[in-house]
């Protein structure tokens, strides 16, 4: 069998793609090396889903807006720093329902191993879990992984910056019984000093959970690359260590922390930034400084960058700029590979503007977008123009 798409990884980005490309009629394969869909919302212990009213409000958010009004149940509304917020359990298993609603086939245990390319197509992908490797053949390809693995397999040209600028790798934590929660009074002891690692230099957390149960610690960070596994193991150990040295100083130094409990701490690293895809467009910090106009718009992402330094909160190089900025259809296409496009953050972007378009709800539009054009065999942008506006995703700014 041949499959019309198929989608490696299934983080929010892989959602969107194989959200967009079933609804487009097509059928559609995705496959993960996580148990089920989410990614870092799921599996790095992170479901909350920032930065994007309209995909929260939306009646033109695409599958943003559907999943959020799935998850309206199950979601913790009062949450100060987000309108959508709810558990990994909630997040994982409302995507698998709306997959499998679709009709999308999905493998999950699995991890890309090999890539079957002739020319500049590619033909197959091979997965391997539980010492079993399986091919799937397919027309057209979708790199959700986050970090180009699957276009990097296929030999494209990739984007990679320093492990600096790609931004901060973190280990997120949870804790529980926490006593009266004053936002700013804590914000005022943080700056006081005599926090642990002298690079965090902002509080960073916030009420997760169904009902807010539990409070997530984004407080741990370590800088390297998530493109070599010898590097993955030393961070995790380096940031294990931290979470023990954070979880020691919150209760000592934090007002209404003092006996708080671990609940949770994330399986795997969150990787904000890694490696992207050479794409027939690359999005720059200079195209989000002059806010250079889009002319075949695909989804919408910020126009602020360079988050996670570091040595510091906000890199040298960071801008804070009000307002959103289109993300274009070259962004989404690999510049070497025909059928290949990309979602999510691993799409052309230089690597110190991923912030821009690395928001959850961003994701999954830019994978979306993803899933229609491969649905549509990677079409003229009046054609996928036409499909997005049915799917009622949203690509202008205005
Ligand atoms: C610590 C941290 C905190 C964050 N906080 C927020 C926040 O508060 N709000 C917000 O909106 N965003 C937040 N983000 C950003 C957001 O979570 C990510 O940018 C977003 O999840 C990226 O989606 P994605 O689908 O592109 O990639 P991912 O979520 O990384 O998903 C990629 C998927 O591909 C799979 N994969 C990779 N390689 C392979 C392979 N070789 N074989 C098989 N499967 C593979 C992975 O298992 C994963 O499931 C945070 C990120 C981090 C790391």
């Amino acid at each position: 069998m041949i499959y019309d798409v198929v989608i490696a990884g299934a983080g929010p980005a892989g959602f969107g793609a194989a959200m967009g490309a079933a609804r487009a009629g097509k059928k559609v394969f995705i496959f993960d090396r996580n148990s089920g869909p989410g990614g870092v919302p799921v599996y790095c212990g992170c479901p909350v889903f920032s930065g994007m009213s309209p995909f929260v409000e939306g009646s033109a958010a695409g599958i943003g807006a559907e999943f959020s009004a799935a998850m309206k149940e199950k979601a913790f509304a009062n949450n100060p720093h987000c309108k959508l917020v709810s558990s990994e359990f909630t997040v994982g298993l409302t995507m698998t329902r709306m997959l499998r609603a679709a009709g999308v086939d999905m493998l999950f245990y699995v991890e890309l191993t090999d890539v079957e390319r002739e020319g500049d197509e590619l033909r197959s992908v091979t997965v391997t879990g539980c010492g079993k490797h399986i091919t799937i053949r397919g027309r057209s390809f979708i790199d959700c992984t986050g970090d180009a693995v699957l276009a990097s397999m296929a030999g494209a040209r990739c984007l990679c910056g320093s492990a600096d600028e790609t931004m901060t790798k973190t280990l997120l934590f949870r804790v529980t019984g926490i006593g009266n929660y004053d936002r700013e009074l804590i914000g005022r002891k943080f700056a006081e000093g005599g926090f642990p690692f002298p690079w965090q230099d902002q509080f960073m957390g916030t009420f997760v959970g169904e009902k807010g149960e539990d409070f997530l610690l984004n407080l741990t960070a370590v800088s390297g690359t998530a493109q070599s596994p010898e590097e993955l193991t030393r961070m995790d150990m380096e940031l294990r260590e931290q979470v023990a040295a954070v979880l020691e100083w919150v209760r000592k130094a934090l007002p209404g922390f003092e006996n708080c409990r671990l609940v949770a701490v994330a399986p795997i690293i969150g990787v904000r930034g890694g490696r992207n895809i050479a794409g027939r467009e690359q999005i720059t910090t200079g195209d989000l400084d002059e806010n250079t106009p889009v002319t075949e718009p695909v989804a919408v992402g910020k126009r602020s960058y360079g988050e996670h330094y570091i040595k510091t909160f906000r890199a040298p190089w960071s801008k804070s700029q009000v307002g959103l900025r289109a993300v274009p259809y070259g962004a989404l296409l690999s510049a070497d590979i025909a059928n290949l496009a990309a979602g999510g953050r691993g799409i052309g972007v230089e690597p110190r503007a991923v912030s821009a378009v690395r928001l959850i709800p961003v994701c999954i539009a830019t994978g979306q977008a993803a899933g229609i054009a491969a649905a549509l065999g990677f079409p003229a942008y009046d054609v996928l123009r036409e499909e997005l506006v049915k799917q009622k995703c949203r690509f202008e700014t205005a």
